[in-house]
């Protein structure tokens, strides 16, 4: 999404989007890469806002998703969305009167534009990145897969020996030799 910054008059600005992942570089990459599928556009409501010097772009960004559960590896599909306030500042050239830019006022600014529009995509895309987790669970107390068997426990118990504390010599033997 792009906001054109002479549209962004007094009131508030409020935009919403569906826009294609293929338009998204760093998505684009992660599913051609296997890491997850996309199943829907990314779908951006946002409102951007005049502040002094500054233009506050808040809302959210979600998608749809489909990974691999890092413990039973069973595909599940989940909405990811991330709500955001990003300040935005005109790219200035970095001259010498930068250190007179008031540092309350710098401190706020996540992020820069130039010329007559704000383009949100490298923060969008960031946003969607950060939601996707490092170790997907199809659910918080998923049981994972036997180590022995390989059976899903989700599925019920499979039976084998599995406490380690109960772990016979001979048990370990078998695992290794199965292995
Ligand atoms: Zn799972
Ligand atoms: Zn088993």
């Amino acid at each position: 999404m792009k906001i054109r910054i002479d549209d962004i008059k007094e009131k508030p600005l409020v935009l919403s989007a569906e826009e294609e992942v293929a338009g998204y570089p760093v998505l684009s990459r992660m599913q051609e890469e296997g890491e997850c599928a996309f199943l829907s556009p990314v779908g951006l409501q946002v409102t951007a806002t005049r502040e002094y010097d500054l233009f506050r772009v808040s809302g959210s960004v979600g998608v749809a998703v489909r990974m691999a559960c890092s413990r039973c590896l069973v595909e599940f599909a989940a909405d990811l969305r991330s709500a955001f306030t990003i300040y935005f500042s005109r790219e200035s050239s970095r001259g010498a009167d930068e250190d007179e830019v008031e540092l309350a006022e710098q401190d706020l600014v996540t992020a820069t534009f130039s010329g007559d529009e704000i383009d949100l995509l490298d923060e969008m895309q960031e946003q969607v990145v950060m939601e996707i987790p490092f170790k997907p669970l199809c659910r918080e107390e998923c049981q994972g897969l036997c180590s022995r068997c390989g059976a899903d426990l989700n599925q019920g118990d499979c039976g084998c020996e599995r406490a380690v504390a109960g772990l016979s010599f001979s048990a370990l033997q078998d695992f290794k030799a199965v292995k």
